[in-house]
């Protein structure tokens, strides 16, 4: 029998990082997984509380609470306490279609819920399940599941992220034919085109599109619906199509230097295509040697930071206009909810070695460009401001004057969110859309045998998010194929 009383007397351990100074010179991962004995030491922290929070997957209101794919954590922390990581891996992979994904990159609201985690440091779950799959690959565990029966159903599904992987393994895997078109020259959506190499190895996403191959799923990439082939033509070919397109128009900031500023998503699909396949980088996306500023305080920024580190550049800041988060949770941001809290991310971390300070300006905004004679930028002042909060909820930045300051700068990299699907592709498909999404309350678009599934329905969000929607929509398509079956 295991005791349940670990917590007490087991600090939490995150699992080794490679040095920064080294991993800075290279592209590869710069986390390693937990050896079999370290991941069950900290699965034995879980406290088997008895409500576990962590796989609720729900949000109410502004709160979320949770692993959205609803893992079954108390479950398979205690079977990786006892050593058996095969069962392990057998609930896991009942729950989520790509731990090797999540395991890596997961913000992880599971551990922002953990009860642990009131009063003191979270179960280790992300780094658990990455363990999980990752041994259980190395073992040979993890083999394709070739469906014995094949239905005469045909599935088009546009887009291969997340989104589009998770709704094509759960159909394939139900017997349906399956084909996934992507505009790009490789499968994977974000998770290869987006997500840095050195957080999530792109022979990681290549060896799961691989083993989804073998099971049956058709690729197609190179081909963008809407142009290539019609949305009509997919309708008129396949008994459903789901749209999982994504959601990366980026916000724009306007009256910018005409030289030396480009979008993030630009600037890292390029990083990782020239990884990839060798296509060399523009003058502005090779950043060595340059004085790189980054706009825009969240994740897509920080993967920029730690890319041009990489590039072997000058000097990076990067710009945020709310203020520095705290060490500990503000009111408003209690348990179980996902906390916002300070952290050291990967690319921080990095920056504090390479030049001695964390890059990031807090309450910051550019009052004024400065340009060389060709129209190059060469520097911003910037101004700080101040965050006020009225009583009504309004929340208004106020400008500190006195607080002027210019930083030299010739590269800027945009990453202040995105605002949709992108534009050209709601024009080409022709579904109804909402805010720059596509509209489908409950997967179904306005029109009949047409679905939407991951960002591109919710907005830009999160890898975990993305399999969610795309087990829940291959739900629906299943009965919608149903009443297929009844009226044919
Ligand atoms: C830089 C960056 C870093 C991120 N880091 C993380 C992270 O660390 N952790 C995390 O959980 N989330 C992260 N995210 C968010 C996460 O990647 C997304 O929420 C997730 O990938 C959404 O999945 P999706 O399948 O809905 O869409 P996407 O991954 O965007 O895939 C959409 C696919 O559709 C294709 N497509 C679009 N239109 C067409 C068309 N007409 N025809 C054919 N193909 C088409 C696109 O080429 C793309 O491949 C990050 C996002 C960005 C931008
Ligand atoms: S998928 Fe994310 S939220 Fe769910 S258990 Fe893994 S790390 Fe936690």
């Amino acid at each position: 029998m295991n005791r349940r009383d670990q917590f007490m007397s087991v600090p939490r351990q995150s699992g080794q990082e490679r040095d920064s100074s080294e991993r800075i010179g290279d592209f590869n991962e710069y986390k390693e997984r937990f050896t079999e004995a370290e991941a069950s030491e900290q699965a034995s922290r879980c406290m088997d509380c008895g409500t576990p929070f962590c796989h609720v997957g729900e949000t109410y209101g502004q709160v979320k609470i949770g692993c959205p794919v609803y893992n079954l954590i108390p479950e398979w922390n205690l079977l990786v306490e006892q050593g058996n990581f095969k069962e392990a891996l057998g609930r896991l992979q009942q729950t989520n279609n790509f731990p090797e994904f999540t395991g890596r990159v997961c913000p992880a609201p599971c551990e922002g819920s953990c009860t642990l985690s009131i009063n003191e440091p979270a179960v280790t779950i992300k780094q658990i399940e990455r363990t999980i799959i990752d041994i259980g690959f190395e073992k040979g565990w993890v083999q394709p599941r070739i469906p014995a029966i094949r239905s005469q159903h045909r599935i088009a599904i546009v887009g291969s992220g997340p989104a589009g992987l998770a709704a094509a393994d759960q159909l394939n895997q139900a017997g349906h034919q399956v084909t996934v078109f992507e505009r790009e020259d490789q499968i994977g959506g974000l998770l290869t085109y987006g997500i840095p190499a050195m957080k999530l190895s792109k022979e990681i996403v290549a060896r799961r599109v691989r083993l989804l191959e073998t099971e049956g799923i058709r690729f197609r990439t190179g081909v963008t619906i809407g142009l290539d082939l019609s949305l009509d033509q997919l309708e008129a070919e396949y008994d459903a199509v789901i749209l999982c397109v994504g959601a990366t128009e980026p916000r724009k900031l306007h009256d910018v230097p005409s030289r030396g500023v480009g979008y993030a998503m630009d600037y890292l699909t390029s990083v990782t295509r020239h990884l990839l396949t060798g296509q060399s980088l523009t003058t502005l996306h090779d950043t060595k040697g340059k004085d790189v500023l980054v706009i825009g305080g969240g994740d897509t920024g920080a993967d920029c930071v730690a890319t041009a580190l990489r590039q072997g550049c000058r000097s990076v800041v990067q710009f945020g206009k709310h203020e520095m988060p705290g060490q500990v949770r503000s009111p408003e941001n209690m348990w179980p909810d996902t906390p916002n809290l300070y952290t050291l991310d990967y690319g921080y971390e990095e920056a504090l070695v390479q030049f001695g300070r964390d890059p990031r300006e807090y309450l910051i905004a550019i009052d004024r460009y400065t340009t060389g004679d060709a129209g190059q930028l060469t520097g911003v002042w910037t101004i700080h401001n101040e965050k006020i909060r009225h009583p009504d909820g309004r929340i208004e930045f106020r400008t500190i004057s006195g607080t002027e300051k210019y930083f030299p700068v010739d590269t800027m990299l945009i990453a202040i969110g995105f605002s949709g699907v992108e534009q050209d592709v709601l024009r080409h498909l022709a579904v109804d859309s909402e805010n720059g999404k596509i509209k489908a309350a409950a997967y179904a678009t306005n029109r009949p045998g047409v679905f939407a599934a991951g960002d591109a329905r919710r907005g830009q969000s999160l890898i975990v998010w993305a399999i969610r929607e795309g087990r829940e929509v291959a739900e629906v398509v299943e009965h919608h194929l149903l009443t297929l079956k009844k009226t044919g």
